[in-house]
């Protein structure tokens, strides 16, 4: 199932080239108490009974085409969005290789060495929201990755099933701003995480290890290759994570990005895609 919000926080089902309006199957939700007892998203601990209801909505609801609708990000309120970086060998390569854009810290070693960084969730939107460059005249990239979205509660826990931890599947855009401060301030910028174009439920994508991706801007490829290429696997990133701090329903996981990333500029638009998703297209501005 294909699961976006949309328009003024609509709930979609995807369908071909429509979008079903189901934002009446929220009212499955449980009441929400504030400060709310458990944390993550509501939308995504409850995900398997939402669908039911969207199940029953899906015949009699209304339709819209795709590419009329303002898409959001398909998680609204994550407690993390967790980054991992130089996951890719032929991007570990390019940063070693390209002293002058990438920071001393970004050029040693791997994911292994570096552990994993953290996003805002503030910096989080969706491909209609567009990026919103804050400092223009300095290097700004696109980093294309496979986005995960967890489903469940998940404290160190093994590799071995770590996939049944997964709510589903969406394209995201890790952007930064080149340059020597940290990794966290330079990726956190508002509209610096983009998700989209909807959420792909897991049962759809039995193997995200085997995932073609492509990002073009203005059209010209810089961006293509596959998850078969990462160096930490999917697995093997949620229990690692895991380790470290527990992983709650609609964080999501940036896995890492392949090589050819490179700058964006105010006006550019860079068209993504995955294998089994979607594809979606960011339009880039000045803030
Ligand atoms: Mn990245």
């Amino acid at each position: 199932m294909k699961i976006c919000w949309f328009n003024e926080n609509k709930l979609g089902l995807v369908e071909g080239d429509s979008i079903l309006d189901v934002s009446a199957a929220l009212k499955v939700l449980p009441a929400q108490s504030y400060p709310a007892t458990t944390k993550g998203d509501p939308l995504i601990a409850n995900l398997a009974r939402v669908q039911d209801e969207i199940r029953k909505l899906a015949p009699g609801a209304r339709k819209i085409p795709v590419k009329g609708a303002r898409l959001l990000s398909p998680v609204a309120a994550p407690t993390k969005i967790i980054g991992v970086p130089v996951n890719y060998i032929k991007h570990v390569e390019e940063a070693a290789s390209q002293t002058d854009v990438f920071p001393l810290r970004h050029q040693q070693g791997t994911v292994i060495d570096q552990g994993f960084f953290l996003k805002s969730n503030s910096s989080l939107v969706g491909p209609s929201e567009g990026v919103k460059l804050r400092f223009p005249d300095r290097r700004n990239d696109h980093e294309m990755e496979l986005g995960i979205i967890i489903g469940k509660y998940a404290n160190n826990i093994p590799e071995e099933g770590a996939l049944d931890y997964i709510a589903g599947y969406c394209i995201a855009l890790d952007m930064v701003v080149r340059g020597t401060e940290d990794r966290s301030f330079r990726k956190s910028i508002d509209t610096y995480s983009v998700a989209g174009p909807w959420m792909v439920t897991a049962d759809e994508i039995p193997d995200p290890g085997h995932l073609k991706f492509s990002l073009a801007v203005n059209g010209e490829v810089r961006q293509a290759s596959n998850t078969q290429f990462l160096l930490l696997n999917i697995q093997k990133q949620i229990s690692f994570a895991s380790q470290w701090y527990a992983l709650h329903p609609g964080d999501i996981i940036m896995t890492g990005t392949c090589e050819g990333v490179s700058r964006v500029l105010p006006g550019d638009v860079m068209h993504c895609e995955i294998e089994k998703i979607g594809e979606m297209d960011v339009k880039v501005e000045a803030a």
